[in-house]
């Protein structure tokens, strides 16, 4: 498998990867429509032989076939003269990534491992909660990154998601929950966070043509207001998600002095505390109904002592944020180098912030028992050695 790393050429260790590109045939020959923006959806129709204005109705039923009604297939689309379907058979498909495990928890939480056309597993998460239901999507199989408390940081970046295997985790969620045509209401697939595996945005342009697709009335219909995107603080790239995507950001806080935050969060190496919290005061569309979310992962005896609490509201007032806090409890995995924080040391460091008037809710771990919380999703590709995350972290490159 140590070819994988070979599958895309990653300039750098972390800097974005540009992606734009014409959509690539799948190993048959045919182009995958999922995940296509509707006017290239139009011009592959056009680039295959269709008329003009044909192409443009056409692209439009598709479009609606796909994302609103949920179809797998051309036969499905009544509405599509049935002389021209084998036409389109041949040169086209609707596919979803192959779903290679489904595992439910006791806490209902759900979790799927995926797999890409070619052979790489990603997982994604499904929450249900009494209010809502959260879909926790992937951006990448592995991560650039190695932050030391998260799981798919000891996987090495086999490659970034394709905005079809971004997509595909939405329509899959809809195929399980049984939630076809789209519908504005009632329905149990509410949320959308970008917090599966990956950095979102060092995978931005597919990230991003992704979540068009989502945010598409037309489409899956999910409204940027329910669709939140985390970062570890990629600074460069968080102007760009709030003027073109528009969704809701989470920050990978987790540390509040440079010494700690490097070592934990080592991309703090490359763009420190202070200038992340000036990207997020800069975050267009933030304000004090939408607001920053900050994740701080709760590690004992390394950042959860009541003067990090009071540090950590100093810099968010500093910077004026319109902040909420969300504590995580860190979540274990074999061979991890912490432990979570006391129950009472969580309290306590939650009151303190909340007592400074800002929001700290303590989040509820979700679905442990299959691996399914924040930080413990990892697939079988790869595992970089301790020594070469070590290596990587003291050159600074991680
Ligand atoms: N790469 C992005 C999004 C994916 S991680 C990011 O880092 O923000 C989603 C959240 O889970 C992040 O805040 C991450 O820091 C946190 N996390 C990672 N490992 C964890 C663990 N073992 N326990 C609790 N939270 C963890
Ligand atoms: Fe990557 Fe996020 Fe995990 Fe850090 S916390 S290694 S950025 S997935």
């Amino acid at each position: 498998m140590s070819a994988d790393t070979n599958l895309m050429p990653i300039p750098g260790q972390v800097d974005p990867v540009p992606v734009a590109r014409a959509p690539q045939p799948m190993a048959d020959g045919r182009i995958n429509l999922v995940g296509l923006p509707k006017e290239v959806l139009r011009t592959v129709l056009i680039e295959a032989g269709m008329a003009e204005k044909q192409a443009k109705l056409r692209a439009k039923q598709i479009w609606h076939w796909i994302y609103n009604r949920g179809a797998t297939d051309f036969e499905a689309m009544t509405d599509i003269a049935k002389a021209q379907k084998p036409w389109l058979e041949e040169r086209f498909t609707i596919r979803r990534p192959d779903v290679v495990e489904a595992q439910v928890s006791t806490d209902g939480t759900r979790k799927w491992l995926l797999r890409t056309h070619d052979g790489h597993d990603y997982e994604m998460v499904f929450i249900p909660d009494a209010d809502r239901g959260t879909l926790c999507v992937s951006s990448q199989v592995g991560c650039t990154l190695n932050c030391r408390f998260c799981h798919t940081g000891t996987m090495r970046l086999v490659r970034n998601l394709e905005p079809n295997e971004i997509v595909g985790q939405v329509m899959l969620a809809r195929d399980a929950l049984g939630e076809w045509p789209s519908r504005p209401e009632g329905r149990m697939l509410t949320n959308i966070v970008m917090m599966g595996m990956g950095e979102p945005l060092y995978n931005f342009d597919n990230v991003s043509q992704a979540l068009h697709i989502v945010m598409d009335g037309d489409g899956l219909g999910l409204s940027k207001r329910r669709i939140t995107l985390s970062t570890s603080g990629v600074v460069p790239m968080m102007g760009r998600c709030g003027d073109e995507i528009g969704v809701n950001l989470a920050v990978s806080l987790h540390a509040v002095t440079k010494e700690i935050r490097d070592e934990i969060v080592p991309i703090n190496k490359k763009y420190g505390i202070e200038e992340l919290l000036q990207a997020c005061a800069d975050y267009p569309g933030a304000n004090n109904a939408r607001r920053i979310t900050f994740e701080y992962v709760m590690l004992k005896d390394k950042n959860d002592t009541d003067e990090d609490a009071r540090e950590l509201v100093r810099l968010l007032k500093h910077y004026k944020l319109p902040a909420k806090v969300n504590l995580i409890p860190f979540n274990p995995w074999d061979g991890a180098p912490y432990e979570c924080s006391t129950p009472e040391r969580v309290k306590r460091f939650s009151d303190i912030v909340f007592e400074a008037g800002i929001s700290a809710p303590v989040r509820t771990p979700r679905g442990r028992d299959i691996d399914a919380a924040c930080g413990q999703l990892k697939t079988a590709a790869e595992k970089k050695s301790r020594a070469q995350i070590d290596r990587e972290a003291a050159a600074g490159q991680a």
